[in-house]
């Protein structure tokens, strides 16, 4: 019991019958209004002290007494000096006279401090907890707080002698089959407790079912008691926090997706900017070069095959860049198509090369074992990344330094396949180990002082990796900071058949090769033998001259000299000269240089080089030049640049349909230049029109475009191939089309079309398909 006081109201004294807070008031008489002063004063909590008033003072206790009411209970808080206030609750009872008349009060008070504290928590874990869980450990027995007992959430009994088999039960009920047995589990006290020993707690999630929705859980163990090894266990529902959590990765995820697609936008126009000028540089300079020197034919012969690969492979970009919008949904179409490994290389030095010039810096390329030069895969892509990897190794060394370009054909796993090594090497700026962890991402550059001149997007590296992580390849990186680079990608690309080398006329024919550069010597050397030849080499010009001499004077000439151009001390161009000065003409000499030689040609010439053949040697150009020397056929000038198409087929019938005027009359000159009579059909409709008008067999081919009004190509030629005659089934269709991709391709093939060909058109494949479809 607390505090006891009676209230007189006419006097307006009180009787203190007990006091726990001023005991020693207890027994006296005082006036009301001073004791309710002291409370105020020195005991009620400061946020109580309206409450105090309008509660306890005299005026409010009249009121009570003349609003008829004779009983108030309230609770109150008062100063404590540990805590800051502790609670009271405080009963009012109005008495009455025997007239009716109220006249006197009886406070009575409880210290109601321990009760109020558990109904607090009470709240806090209804609010936080499903329930509060006692365990007993050694006795595997239990008492639970359950708050929510009201939810509708089902809990487990309140108290239980047995918590593991209550576990069992209730797991078996509420929790969903597939995850019953490791929960039940995981909540068995031989796993909590050496978690609880070893970190403290134990937490346990899980889901449980709650009126037929499964809600998330988390079971936390801790110790309450340790020396009695009494567990506290709360459950929590999670299921909100989850969602929350689920809601706000949902946004991340979208959020990421949108800034990955706008990187993926900035990212691909910055790489066309960079990639288009290349080929455009050389486009440009050699359309100079050929203006400076009109006059000479084999000069602007040499600069218009530079324009036309140039060309190439600015068509090639532009396809892509119409491709791309296959890439960023992920449904790229590689193409496969033949690709001479000889001509892609050159194509790529000869890109590279006004570079390489400007920077006054030394390439070299070397082949290794390459054994098969005819394979099939993806020309451009596979060309892209080799050109990202030499424009880099210019651009990122400085003038004077050396690049070597170096192919290498690997043993293959598969059959049918070639592994093929391509490795760019520099002695320019190299790159810190840290930056080259980074390399690959996309924007990424070196935060280096020595790149910040040169132009660049740091967009590359991401997009040679892309590439070739499509072609199944792996790009790998070694460099070391102010030494130089090297990168190295690994391809396997299917093998077409390869052309059978005639090298029987070259059997045993003595060859000496000159060469600074050993390992050329002894690449190619081997491959003169395996051809039947046998081949010498030496590293210097002097060393040359005299062995060539003394062949002579022996009568043992060699069949061939095949010199390099650039040599330290007597360089190609002087052995030359002091070879045909001591045998006159006699020996062929053959020129090889990974340079332009069309700069030396005229010098090179007056010295007496016989032919020009460019490194890196591979087996094809090689075997070409000499069996042209066995034959002595002097090699007409190899046109790089695009002739009309050849062939002579006078007499046979094309019907083309093209719906573009100037295209129409494109390719009707280039048909007619071999001869062919060309009639023309404006849409697929008037082509369709025109076969079935016609007699059986009157077109040999028919060359289709894809896009036209009225009726497109692919309609037009099922059409075509539908029609009720014999003719159509065996008649050539090609596709002549600007839609160059690789399921164009499909296309065409499924509409009944036997060859696919893109403009702008290469004159030599149009050569081949005409000779292919009407001789
Ligand atoms: P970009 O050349 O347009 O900056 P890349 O993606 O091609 O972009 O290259 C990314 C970065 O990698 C370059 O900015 C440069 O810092 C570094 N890098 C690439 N190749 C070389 C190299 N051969 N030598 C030194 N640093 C290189």
């Amino acid at each position: 019991m607390g505090s006891l006081w009676l209230i007189t109201l006419e006097s307006q004294e009180v009787e203190i019958l007990q006091n726990v807070m001023i005991p020693e008031l207890t027994g006296r008489v005082m006036d009301y209004k001073e004791l309710i002063a002291i409370y105020l004063q020195e005991y009620v909590y400061p946020s109580d002290k309206e409450k105090w008033q309008a509660c306890m003072s005299l005026s409010a206790l009249k009121e009570m007494c003349q609003s008829a009411c004779r009983e108030k209970v309230f609770e109150m808080r008062f100063r404590n000096q540990s805590f800051g206030f502790e609670w009271h609750q405080a009963f009012l009872h109005v008495f009455e006279d025997e007239s009716g008349k109220p006249d006197r009060i009886l406070l009575s008070s409880r210290y109601i401090n321990e009760f109020k504290r558990g109904e607090i928590i009470a709240k806090a874990v209804e609010t936080e907890y499903d329930y509060v869980n006692y365990i007993d450990a050694d006795t595997n027995s239990y008492v639970m707080y359950a708050s929510n007992v009201q939810s509708g959430t089902p809990m487990p009994p309140i108290t239980s002698n047995d918590y593991e088999m209550e576990v069992r039960t209730y797991n078996r009920i509420y929790v969903p089959a597939e995850q019953q047995e490791e929960l039940t589990e995981k909540m068995m006290l031989a796993n909590i407790l050496p978690i609880i020993e070893e970190k403290g707690e134990c937490i346990i999630y899980g889901n449980m079912l709650e009126d037929g929705v499964l809600k998330d859980k988390k079971m936390r163990y801790s110790y309450f008691d340790r020396e009695n090894s009494i567990l506290v266990m709360t459950r929590t529902d999670i299921t909100e926090i989850k969602e929350e959590k689920r809601q706000k990765q949902l946004l991340q995820d979208a959020l990421n997706a949108a800034s990955a697609a706008n990187k993926a936008k900035s990212e691909f126009l910055s790489r066309m900017s960079h990639d288009i000028r290349t080929p455009m540089n050389a486009i440009i300079g050699m359309t100079a070069i050929a203006g400076a020197h009109i006059e000479e034919q084999d000069r602007v012969a040499d600069c218009l095959a530079k324009i036309t690969s140039s060309s190439r492979l600015l068509l090639g970009l532009i396809n892509e860049v119409l491709d791309m919008a296959k890439v960023e949904s992920g449904n790229i179409v590689l193409a496969e198509e033949k690709i001479d490994m000889a001509g892609m290389t050159q194509s790529i030095i000869n890109m590279i090369q006004p570079m390489i010039d400007r920077k006054k810096q030394f390439f070299e390329a070397h082949i290794e074992d390459v054994k098969d030069e005819m394979v099939i895969g993806d020309l451009q892509r596979l060309q892209q990344v080799l050109l990202n990897l030499l424009s880099n190794a210019t651009k990122y060394t400085p003038e004077g330094g050396h690049i070597l370009f170096e192919i290498k054909e690997k043993p293959s796993m598969q059959r049918g396949m070639g592994c093929y090594e391509f490795s760019v090497s520099d002695d320019g700026i190299g790159m810190t180990q840290d930056f080259l962890e980074r390399i690959f991402e996309p924007f990424e550059r070196a935060d280096d002082e020595a790149i910040r001149s040169i132009p660049g997007t740091g967009l590359g590296m991401a997009i040679s990796k892309n590439i070739v992580e499509m072609l199944d390849g792996t790009i790998q990186v070694e460099s070391t900071y102010g030494k130089g680079s090297k990168f190295t990608a690994t391809f396997c690309l299917r093998l077409q058949e390869q052309p059978e080398w005639n090298t029987a006329s070259l059997a045993g024919l003595p060859i000496l090769v000159v060469d600074d550069d050993e390992i050329v010597c002894v690449d190619v050397c081997e491959r003169l033998e395996k051809m039947g030849m046998d081949g010498e080499y030496t590293l210097c010009g002097r060393d040359a001259v005299e062995k060539v001499v003394s062949a002579h004077y022996k009568g043992r000439d060699y069949f061939a000299v095949i010199i390099d151009l650039r040599m330290p001390g007597m360089d190609g161009i002087e052995t030359t000269r002091r070879i045909r000065a001591q045998v006159g003409k006699e020996v062929p000499i053959i020129m090889i240089s990974a340079y332009d030689w069309s700069e030396f040609e005229d010098e090179a010439v007056k010295a007496g080089v016989n032919d020009f053949i460019v490194k890196p040697l591979f087996q094809s150009r090689l075997v070409y030049k000499l069996n042209q020397l066995v034959s002595k056929q002097s090699e007409p000038i190899s046109k790089g640049f695009n002739s009309l198409p050849q062939g002579e087929y006078g007499g046979k019938r094309i019907l083309l349909a093209e719906d573009n005027a100037l295209n129409r009359e494109i390719a009707t000159e280039l048909l007619s230049a071999v001869n062919l009579d060309v009639e023309v059909a404006e849409n697929g409709q008037i082509a369709v029109n025109m076969v079935q008008e016609k007699p059986e067999d009157y077109y040999d081919l028919i060359f289709m475009d894809m896009q036209m009004p009225v009726m497109d190509g692919c309609d037009a030629v099922r059409n075509i191939r539908g029609l009720n005659r014999k003719d159509v089934k065996r008649m050539p269709i090609i596709a002549m089309t600007a839609n160059a991709f690789s399921d164009d391709v499909e296309k065409t093939k499924a509409a009944g079309m036997n060859e696919h060909l893109s403009k702008p058109i290469d004159m030599e494949v149009l050569s081949q398909t005409l000779a292919k479809w009407l001789l």
